[in-house]
């Protein structure tokens, strides 16, 4: 089987290429069920790629501080299972798929004997709930952002007005949280675990970073740009794995079969995609599909995948030349 070498410049070129194609793509809409998301300007696009050796690529809006929202539960359930150990979290939020939107309530009443992801909602709050040191507010929520800050190789700054649009509309979330609280499938104060939900959620983040936390996770949890072992290098498959499941929610299906690529969305538009041992990709474009999915970012992504031969399925995916 032979394995096509991939450059840089080949690399730069595809990304270059992408973010010409698609830049005046206007379809999708924002995501408005949060204030603050509906008013950010959709026009905003960009497009980064970090390579496992460190090398970087990016176009477009990539420094623009948006809402990490849904991406930021992979970090925390990375920290989750760094702090509990893999099986502990299989065992009390679980690894499959809903099926359902991310904030299902109906996905979360079905479940009982059949736990679902901590890349859902229900699931999230619960791992919120997990992180230590359990009883101690301040330190989880340090310990939440500051893991999430080197997964991207440098700190992510809550943006408090998101943060408070958030927190004063989140009612399906507060159903979840109850339920949950019902179900026995929290591991602290129920208040505590929505509200560092809610804060994670609004930690702001570039495409910049969030191709650097694809990266480290590609890279068995090393962080090629930081050079720290961010976390235990046995858990990457596991999380990639649990991306792959259920990145996109009831859309995941559809996303793997276009571009063969493990990836989570957020609804503030952006996308982190992993390439098992060679890259992260990015991208961030707010107007999303009818499963908070960013439109342009899924169309942008799926075309690299193609042009460099990336599709994780395939049985020859390039090597880049060093
Ligand atoms: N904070 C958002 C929510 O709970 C995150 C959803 C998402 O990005 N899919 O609704």
């Amino acid at each position: 089987m032979t394995h096509p070498t991939l450059t840089l410049s080949q690399i730069t070129e595809v990304v270059n290429d992408a973010y010409e194609i698609f830049r005046h793509d206007r379809s999708g809409h924002n995501a408005s069920y949060i204030p603050y998301l509906a008013d950010v300007p959709s026009e905003l696009f960009g497009i980064a790629v970090c390579l496992c050796s460190g090398e970087s690529v990016a176009v477009g809006d990539t420094d623009y501080l948006f809402g990490i929202e849904s991406v930021s539960k992979v970090p925390t359930a990375i920290l989750a299972m760094e702090q509990q150990g893999a099986e502990y979290v299989l065992e009390h939020i679980g690894a499959n798929a809903t099926g359902l939107p991310f904030n299902s309530i109906l996905a979360l009443l079905l479940e009982k004997e059949h736990p679902s992801t901590p890349l859902v909602n229900a699931g999230a709050i619960a791992a919120c709930s997990m992180i230590e040191p359990r009883g101690d507010r301040a330190g989880k929520s340090e310990a939440i952002a500051s893991f999430a800050g080197r997964l991207c190789g440098s700190r992510l700054p809550l943006i408090g007005e998101l943060y408070r649009s958030e927190s004063e509309t989140n009612f399906n979330n507060r159903s979840i949280l109850w339920l949950l609280r019902q179900e026995n499938r929290l591991f602290d104060d129920p208040q505590t675990a929505l509200d560092l939900y809610t804060e994670q959620c609004s930690l702001g983040v570039t495409a910049r970073q969030l191709a650097v936390a694809g990266a480290t996770i590609s890279n068995d949890g090393f962080n090629p740009v930081s050079r720290e072992q961010v976390f235990d290098r046995r858990l990457a498959p596991q999380i990639i794995s649990l991306i792959a499941t259920v990145g996109f929610y009831e859309r995941t299906g559809e996303w793997l079969f276009r571009s063969g690529i493990p990836a989570k969305t957020g609804v503030g538009g952006g996308i982190m995609a992993t390439v098992p041992g060679l890259m992260g990709i990015a991208t961030f474009s707010p107007p999303l599909d009818e499963s908070g999915n960013s439109v342009r970012g899924q169309k942008a992504i799926t075309y690299i995948a193609r042009k460099l031969g990336l599709n994780v399925y395939g049985s020859s995916r390039p090597v880049i030349a060093r």
